[in-house]
């Protein structure tokens, strides 16, 4: 075995359907008496929920959180929580509302306690994002890390099949990358193939039956163990391109990640094949790859750039962004092979049709 660091910031976990009747609880539990909660304007009713469940512990409700933080919405809300003497947060929602959590978190200090509505994971790790003038930049912080994270998947059960379905890849896209990463270790390993082996199955059935609480569930258990490895190891090519197209090219985050990861594991399969069995045996298919684009069809997500708004002359610029700068990857990024990538991906072709491949 590979030596190895395990250095994991941990939070207080509460899972299960229920779950979410103990936010009052766990807020006294931090010490807490004044909470903002956050919600995105759609989820302004789940904000409110959560704001009378904590009676005279809410201290209010600032429901405009929006996609990738910008800078404008973060000063807004450290403003909200400066006037309101706020002495924590309660996130609900997505990576979009944790985020302004961590922008908050980031500049005072104060507890999150997330409660996570979608599969994306933010709520695990330390890593936080501000767009300002249009670039998003992302930074490691572990005071932006929640300090508790309730699971309730009956929350979730108002997530749409046309969120959910993106949303489950881009957890699997986190557990794709830390099985590969230079930092990987055995622990991480586990909760990668564990979180892929849950989002495999229960995808499927969240998006073909949305009320059944059992496939949300496995769901968000498969989340959260994808969130965990986010957090604890470095990312490679594919959250880089991710990054890159929907930043430049302001594409839907989690289906960016849905398009691109089945090209990307064609772009690192040689540089790792241990990664790529572990991942195919956890979807229970021959081909990681095949076996990933062919679950994004059957939960019927996007498989190409071109169908969610990628403009064709815009891929040379892609791979000259995404190349800019050197980072770690099982295969070295060379801008030929990821404008091939790019290319493969913006006609959706699936991995046996993409050229050069058997
Ligand atoms: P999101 O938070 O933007 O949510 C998408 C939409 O779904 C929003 O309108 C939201 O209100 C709605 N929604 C969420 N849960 C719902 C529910 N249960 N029922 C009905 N509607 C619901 O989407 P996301 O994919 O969760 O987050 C994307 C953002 O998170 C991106 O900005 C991404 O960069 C960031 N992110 C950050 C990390 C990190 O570690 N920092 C990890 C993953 C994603």
């Amino acid at each position: 075995m590979r030596g190895f660091v395990y250095d994991q910031p941990s939070a207080r976990v509460i899972f299960g359907a229920g779950a979410f009747d103990r936010l009052a609880e766990e807020v006294k539990r931090l010490g807490a008496s004044r909470a903002l909660v956050l919600a995105t304007p759609e989820q302004r009713k789940d904000a409110d929920e959560a704001a009378r469940r904590l009676g005279s512990l809410s201290a209010g409700v600032f429901a405009e959180a929006v996609m990738h933080v910008p800078i404008e919405t973060a000063r807004q809300a450290r403003e909200v929580a400066r006037r309101c003497d706020a002495d924590c947060c309660v996130a609900i929602g997505g990576g979009s509302t944790v985020g302004l959590g961590k922008a908050i978190a980031l500049e005072s200090g104060l507890a999150i306690i997330a409660v996570p509505t979608t599969y994306a994971g933010s709520e695990m790790t330390p890593i936080y994002g501000l767009t300002e003038g249009g670039v998003k930049k992302t930074g490691r912080d572990r005071k932006v890390l929640p300090k508790t994270v309730i699971y309730d998947p009956e929350l979730t059960l108002t997530l749409p099949p046309r969120i959910a379905g993106p949303s489950g890849m881009n957890a699997i896209a986190h557990c794709v990358e830390g099985l590969y990463a230079p930092d990987a270790n055995p622990i991480i390993s586990l909760f990668a193939a564990e979180g892929i082996r849950a989002l495999g199955r229960a995808l499927p059935a969240v998006v073909r039956e949305p009320g059944n609480i059992e496939a949300r569930s496995d769901a968000l258990y498969g989340a959260w163990l994808a969130g965990t490895v986010l957090g604890a190891v470095g990312i490679g090519i594919h959250h880089k391109l991710c990054h890159t197209l929907g930043g430049t090219f302001n594409l839907p985050h989690a289906e960016v990640h849905t398009v691109i990861l089945p090209h990307a594991m064609v772009f690192n399969r040689d540089a790792a094949p241990e990664a790529m069995r572990t991942i195919a045996d956890a979807l229970g298919v021959e081909n990681a790859a095949q076996g990933i684009y062919d679950l994004a069809v059957a939960i019927g997500a996007p498989v190409a750039l071109k169908d969610i708004g990628m403009p064709e002359d815009g891929l040379e610029r892609a791979a000259e962004l995404a190349t800019q700068n050197p980072y770690a990857n099982p295969r070295p990024v060379d801008h030929a092979g990821v404008l091939e990538l790019l290319r493969n991906a913006y006609a959706g072709l699936r991995p046996d049709q993409t050229p050069g491949l058997e």
